[in-house]
């Protein structure tokens, strides 16, 4: 029986065009940086297994298209962190869930969907620094570095994007949006009622 591809999103649906101002970067764009990345990581640990850790939720599909990238053995776990209300950082990290194994003296890759005030990225790298992992570095698919409040190199970067709150491939705004294919600017009067959020 012939292949069935899943429906295609159809962009001119009211849930979409009411809230999405524009788009930042098409499925191509991602698809073709993600392929990139890949190379780049498979090249940087040759001969080498590692552990990409997700932080959920938002990065979820961007590991599962990163993960398909890599020509290396590697494995995934996660780990999920809450930090934000509505679209404003409270500026508080917490482990919501932690990983399954241990990360120690392996080669740990963190892999989150966007870096914003770099608060998240700056805390989990010094909890997993403790925990004596071989080697640690960083993924991050967007990074709006003009919001950094701490310095965090991403080590391995998708996008740098201007600071404006996006949805889609993953990220969210009050659990609405992950299934976008591409990365979309939010109309500015969704982020008027704020509310508790997961990431
Ligand atoms: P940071 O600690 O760097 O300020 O926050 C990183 C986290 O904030 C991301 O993992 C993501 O969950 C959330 N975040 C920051 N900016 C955005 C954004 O523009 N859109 C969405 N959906 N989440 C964001």
């Amino acid at each position: 029986m012939p292949h069935r591809n899943a429906a295609v999103l159809d962009r001119s649906e009211p849930w979409i065009q009411n809230a999405i101002e524009r788009v930042l970067l098409s499925e191509d764009q991602i698809r073709a940086r993600i392929a990139e990345l890949g190379q780049q990581i498979s090249k940087d640990y040759a001969g080498q297994h590692v552990i990409l850790v997700s932080i959920l939720k938002g990065s979820v599909i961007f590991l599962a298209d990163l993960v398909r990238s890599l020509n290396i053995p590697v494995g995934v776990d996660f780990m999920a962190v809450s930090s934000y209300v509505g679209s404003e950082t409270s500026g508080i990290v917490r482990v919501t869930m932690d990983l399954r194994e241990s990360a120690e003296g392996k080669h740990v890759i963190l892999v989150e969907d966007i870096v914003d005030t770099g608060l998240t990225l700056a805390y989990l790298k010094n909890l997993l620094k403790a925990r004596h992992v071989k080697s640690l570095k960083i993924c991050a698919l967007l990074d709006k570095k003009e919001s950094h409040r701490v310095e965090v190199p991403v080590d391995y970067l998708g996008f740098k994007i201007p600071s404006e709150f996006v949805v889609g491939y993953g990220l969210d705004y009050s659990e609405q949006f992950r299934n976008l294919p591409f990365v979309g600017v939010l109309k500015r009067e969704y982020y008027s009622k704020p509310d508790k959020k997961q990431k």
